[in-house]
């Protein structure tokens, strides 16, 4: 007979996801923070972070794909 062991194989999440960056200030944006995203204006093919100051101050941002800069 065989006997079946339930092994709780609950492969913890690593917690070394990526964050996403605010694509102002470069600062790492924790998963609670009221930050936005939006696809790239001009390309479209980099997703913009801005964090919940850098939409605030309204700064800058900078696309890294074509250098489309904008509030
Ligand atoms: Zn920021
Ligand atoms: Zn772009």
């Amino acid at each position: 007979m065989i006997i079946r062991v339930k092994v709780n194989n609950m492969s913890e999440k690593q917690q070394s996801a990526q964050l996403p960056v605010c694509s102002s200030c470069n600062r790492p944006i924790m998963p609670g923070d009221k930050a936005s995203r939006f696809n790239c204006p001009e390309c479209g093919d980099i997703l913009v972070w801005r964090c919940e100051k850098c939409r605030k101050f309204s700064r800058e941002y900078r696309c890294i794909n074509c250098g489309f800069e904008g509030p």
